[in-house]
């Protein structure tokens, strides 16, 4: 049988790949833990996690048995109608830990549906209302998915730029600073006075794909107040940063103004099945609430509330609660810490950035984002055996819970080893 990299080449395309310049895909054949094997048997450490997803280790078996369980009883039903207990039971148990304010949850399959199914629900909201709000803000450089609504609130960039023209209405703010915050505060309340805009969606504290940017909770704060007494609908996507990578069990338990929406997905399902899920208050539930028919929330998904996948949420929420997955966030942040002493005066390191176990570092080297530098750095990293995804000149750390201290310092070690071969 040939390799899977040459099988590959065969049918498949695949996501995020110009595959004329990247023709060979690496084949994986298991993971366990904190680590990626692949079909020659060399193991590499995955420090980012799978985008964010694995984060209680791969093939962790309290979860993977229960969801075997669950499959030999219930696998799929319809949830217009149907309802069952893998659902529910994930619903309360998400509750405990939601922001206080946050009433019901709405399910889909994915990051992007999720934030896409947030936007429509801002702006249902209005038009059920009978006002006529349209526009959407958000913030520069954000990312909140590849669907038509989730790109179009997106910052702009070479991957959703052929389809602007398409866009829904959506204007972009900047990510405030302490020298911006005032300029953007006051731009913002003389902008609203045209009572047009339904909503606002941000990253809350880590712009993931920009490169783990990441802005004060306090300038946040401030934005979401003047939105809030606007009536404007804010929109948490919370896709990165959710189930307890900034060191609490979400982004927003951080910012003293709560989101009228909240985005989940990535995490939500420890990597094992796709899945996402789209909470909000009970104003917004109560705007579409009516004897009218076509006020109702008419968007669904076949695989809406998939019982197995609810299962692999819950036991994955049973898991971030424990204990032990807490001890682990904190001995993360730790290493992070000591680690960060070591690097951040090292001459070729521009600047760095923690929260929570996540860790950015930016080079010095200016380069156009996905340049040669960022394959030299992939290439290196994959060579010493860690799974890395550099971003333009940022390079980052988001590693499973379950790393343990000898597999940080190898990846800490990789990334010392880097600094020595850059220009
Ligand atoms: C990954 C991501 C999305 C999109 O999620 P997909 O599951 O890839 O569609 C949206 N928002 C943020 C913040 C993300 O990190």
């Amino acid at each position: 049988m040939k390799k899977l990299s040459e099988r590959d080449k065969k049918y498949l395309w695949h996501p995020l790949t110009q595959h004329k310049r990247h023709p060979t895909m690496l084949g994986i054949h298991r993971a366990t833990g904190a680590i990626l094997i692949d079909e020659d048997e060399k193991e590499y450490i995955d420090g980012i996690a799978s985008w964010y997803t694995a984060m209680y280790g791969h093939c962790n078996p309290q979860i993977t048995q229960r969801v075997a369980q669950q499959m030999l009883q219930l696998d799929q039903v319809v949830f217009s109608g149907f309802t069952h207990e893998p659902a529910i039971a994930l619903s309360e148990a998400l509750m405990e830990i939601l922001p206080y304010n946050q009433a019901k949850l709405f399910f889909s399959d994915n990051g992007s549906t999720a934030t896409e199914i947030g936007i429509k629900m801002a702006l249902q909201y209005f038009y059920n209302k009978g006002e006529k709000r349209t526009v959407m803000l958000a913030f520069e450089e954000g990312f909140h998915g590849d669907t038509f609504g989730a790109m179009s609130v997106s910052g702009l960039s070479s991957y959703n730029g052929p389809f602007e023209q398409h866009f829904i209405a959506v204007e972009r703010i900047p990510v405030p600073t302490s020298e911006t915050i005032g300029k953007i505060l006051e731009t913002l309340e003389e902008r609203l006075k045209k009572e047009d805009v339904a909503g606002f969606i941000y990253e809350p504290l880590v712009q993931g794909a920009a490169g783990m940017k990441m802005h004060h909770s306090e300038h946040l704060c401030r934005i979401l107040r003047v939105l809030k007494l606007n009536g404007i609908i804010t929109i948490a996507d919370e896709v990165m940063t959710g189930f307890g990578k900034t060191g609490t069990n979400f982004a927003s338990d951080q910012i003293t103004v709560k989101p009228d929406i909240l985005c989940l997905s990535k995490a939500l399902t420890a990597g094992l099945l796709p899945m996402a899920i789209t909470s909000c208050t009970q104003k917004i539930y109560d705007a579409f609430y009516e004897d009218e028919i076509v006020k109702g929330f008419f968007h669904g998904h076949t695989y809406t509330a998939n019982p197995l996948a609810c299962t692999a949420a819950l036991a994955a929420l049973e898991l971030l609660r424990s204990s032990e997955i807490q001890s682990h966030i904190q001995r993360i942040i730790k290493n992070h810490q000591e680690f960060n002493k070591l690097v951040k005066d090292h001459p070729k390191v521009e600047s760095t950035r923690q929260l929570g176990i996540i860790y950015a570092l930016d080079l010095k080297t200016q380069t156009a984002r996905y340049g040669n530098l960022r394959d030299q750095l992939f290439a290196h990293f994959m060579e010493q055996g860690v799974f890395l995804r550099p971003l333009g000149n940022t390079i980052y750390v988001l590693p499973p819970y379950v790393v343990s201290d000898a597999q940080l310092q190898k990846v800490y070690a990789a990334i010392l080893s880097a600094l020595d071969i850059m220009p």
